[in-house]
């Protein structure tokens, strides 16, 4: 097996060849270096947003840059370790309480070392819809028989036909190629399925699964999915895409369903050594995960194919993960109607979508009655008393493009993701509006014009954005980075800074793009919400956005690259209270350093300034009366009132914006 090796950090010393800067508006604000040491200083912890109902409790995922600082949290929760993830810095706590309650504590107790704190977001799989005739209907007629396999249900298999698949065949059926089902488990017992699946993992309890043995703990989702890749060609029941691939279970839904981002990323590593070389993800939902976009990259960068499902809801989709990770391959689902192929309505739309699949009527594996994941079945084979049953959904779509890959891969076993991404994208069978559209991205997958064209090789890179203040004396995480399309077609990419400063995108399209760097991100650094419906309570970082847009360029991508960029900002502040004998009080909660500088109405820039800045107006003696002090702080040419209160006796106070005490103003130097 090839050498596994953490690319987050090996990535920054790599090559930076052609990131050319085509726009001038932030000269010399942008360059192209080696950047190993920028975390002189510590950034500060990024806390992952909240949100009713859409995370589970008692659980944090804590990100690192010192293993002690990890283990210091572990003691603050009088919690216990569940996941422990060394090749992406990651460990999860479970403990008593609030996740709310445990961003407090450990912002309270100020651990040099944690990079990020999230919660497990909850995410589903995408439930097949149901099959309401389960016969043919005259829309849905049969072609060519012969293009569907030799199998007992070899008439229904009209996917197989769709997309050209038994053609190629005779030249590559998947052989030696591993395919991880990351989803409910496979019932390895399914006679189709025999000798198909090899060993698994369960991550919820740390379990290395037999090959051949049922893991349905989460239902028939994946076996279905399991069916259409790899079912056996055998002349009974069904046959799947690529029947000669092999079937790894990674199951992460589990006997009480989404075992959890952090098991998620557990399963997807153990995969990816483990020699997986495609995944099938026919789940999703809702929240940006540090901990799963990092064992995402951790795959893609070790070459290994991500294929995702669109969605049922047939809406326009950005903000659902994993499908909207750099780097993956996204399906919608495809119906054979009145003599053409067209998406299906339920199929999420967006600019993402990479190409359709069938995904209506499709007959594939289900548990054997008595398996685990027993849910049932509407077809029985009298060959080998198999269950199978007909399940429709972007889920069925997904495993069909899977299967491609895994034939794709036999052909071209070193191709890396976006060689086979643009391969598909460019063989793809045009369908619904001419050219790329949001329903069908590319248009209908179709591997006999794969097997004919020419694997690419130009037109795919991964490119690192590290973002650090003007003097690079810490990294900025969680900076949203969006990378805008400006040539060609396809969706935009996002991303955000992790604990290196970093936005990776993995394998993605080469082009021209504009970067648009925001944040960082509001919501995560301002803890908006404690996902109980309150209002903002002011443990931020810093509340605003407009005024800290920093950069606006474009860049043509045509191979792998690292752009760095120095965040500037101007910081002044000028008081309107006139005191006598004051002074103020400059604290910088990054660097520790602290100094005075005398009070009085002039403008005071304090724009060299680097971290998370307070500043505080200290009296000479205790205030004979109640004291409110006004001014302005213009930050980056927006003024913002600021006051401070000292009551009667008292002689010191913060001076904030409205959001209050915990609100410290985030600054970049200016150089
Ligand atoms: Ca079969």
């Amino acid at each position: 097996m090839k050498k596994i090796y953490f690319v987050l950090t090996t990535l920054l010393v790599a090559v930076f060849l052609f990131v050319s800067c085509t726009s001038q508006s932030l000269k010399d604000n942008t360059n192209v270096k080696n950047t190993n040491n920028v975390q002189k200083v510590e950034g500060p912890i990024v806390f992952g947003e909240l949100k009713d109902g859409e995370y589970t409790e008692g659980k944090v995922l804590v990100g690192y840059t010192d293993r002690k600082a990890a283990l210091e949290v572990v003691k603050l929760l009088n919690g216990k370790i569940v996941v422990d993830l060394p090749q992406i810095k990651m460990v999860s706590i479970k403990f008593n309480g609030t996740v709310a309650e445990a961003y407090e504590k450990i912002k309270e107790a100020n651990i040099k070392g944690i990079k990020y704190v999230e919660p497990s977001y909850k995410r589903e799989l995408i439930k097949p819809l149901p099959v309401e005739n389960k016969e043919l209907t005259n829309k849905f007629e049969p072609k060519t028989m012969s293009l569907r396999g030799e199998e007992e249900f070899s008439t229904s298999l009209w996917g197989l036909e769709a997309i050209g698949t038994t053609e190629v065949w005779p030249e590559a059926s998947g052989t030696d190629i591993i395919v991880a089902v990351v989803d409910s488990g496979v019932d390895g017992t399914h006679p189709d399925l025999e000798g198909q699946v090899i060993e698994g993992y369960r991550p919820l309890t740390d379990e290395v699964l037999p090959a051949g043995t049922d893991s349905s703990y989460g239902g028939a989702h994946g076996t279905h999915v399991a069916g259409t890749i790899a079912a056996k060609e055998d002349g009974k029941g069904i046959v799947g895409v690529a029947p000669n691939a092999k079937i790894m279970p990674i199951v992460i839904f589990d006997v009480d369903g989404y075992v959890g981002d952090d098991y998620v990323a557990a399963g997807i590593i153990w995969a990816v050594e483990h020699g997986a070389k495609v995944m099938n993800h026919s789940w999703g939902g809702w929240g940006y995960s540090h901990t799963m976009k990092a064992a995402f990259d951790y795959a893609l960068d070790n070459g290994v194919i991500m294929v995702v499902s669109a969605g049922n809801d047939h809406t326009d989709q950005h903000l659902h993960y994993p499908s909207g990770y750099p780097g993956v391959i996204q399906v919608a689902a495809a119906e054979y109607y009145g003599g053409n192929y067209r998406t299906v309505w339920f199929s999420n739309r967006s600019d993402a979508i990479t190409v359709a699949a069938p995904g209506v009527k499709i007959l594939s594996t289900v548990p054997m009655t008595g398996s685990i994941g027993d849910e049932g079945h509407s077809v029985l084979s009298p060959e080998n008393d198999g269950t199978y049953d007909y399940y429709q959904g972007t889920s069925m779509a997904s495993p069909h493009v899977t299967g491609v890959v895994a034939l794709l891969l036999q052909k071209y076993p070193n191709a890396k993701p976006w060689q086979i991404r643009r391969l598909i994208q460019q063989t793809a069978v045009d369908i619904d509006d001419p050219g790329f559209d949001h329903n069908s991205g590319y248009g209908l997958v179709n591997v006999k014009n794969a097997f004919s064209g020419t694997l690419p090789s130009t037109g795919g890179a991964s490119l690192n954005i590290l973002v650090t203040d003007a003097y690079e004396s810490w990294a900025v995480p969680t900076v949203f980075v969006t990378l805008k399309r400006i040539e060609g077609v396809g969706g935009d990419y996002f991303a955000k800074t992790d604990i290196n400063g970093i936005a990776h995108f993995s394998n993605i399209d080469a082009g021209k793009y504009e970067v648009i760097l925001g944040g960082p991100d509001s919501y995560e650094r301002a803890l908006a919400d404690f996902g109980v419906g309150s209002v903002p309570d002011g443990f931020a970082i810093n509340w605003r956005m407009e005024e800290e847009r920093q950069v606006n360029e474009i860049i043509q991508l045509t191979s792998d690259a690292t752009k760095v960029y120095n965040f500037e900002s101007e910081f002044k502040v000028q008081f309107t209270t006139p005191l006598s004998g004051a002074s103020i009080k400059v604290s910088n909660y990054l660097t520790g350093e602290e100094y005075e500088i005398p009070y009085n109405l002039t403008i005071k820039n304090l724009s060299s300034e680097s971290g998370l800045l307070n500043i505080y107006v200290n009296l000479a003696s205790p205030a004979s009366t109640d004291t409110t002090i006004q001014g302005i702080v213009t930050l980056n040419g927006y003024q913002i009132p600021v006051e401070g209160f000292i009551p009667k006796d008292a002689t010191s106070t913060k001076i904030t914006d409205v959001f209050g005490e915990d609100a410290w103003w985030t600054v970049f130097g200016k150089r």
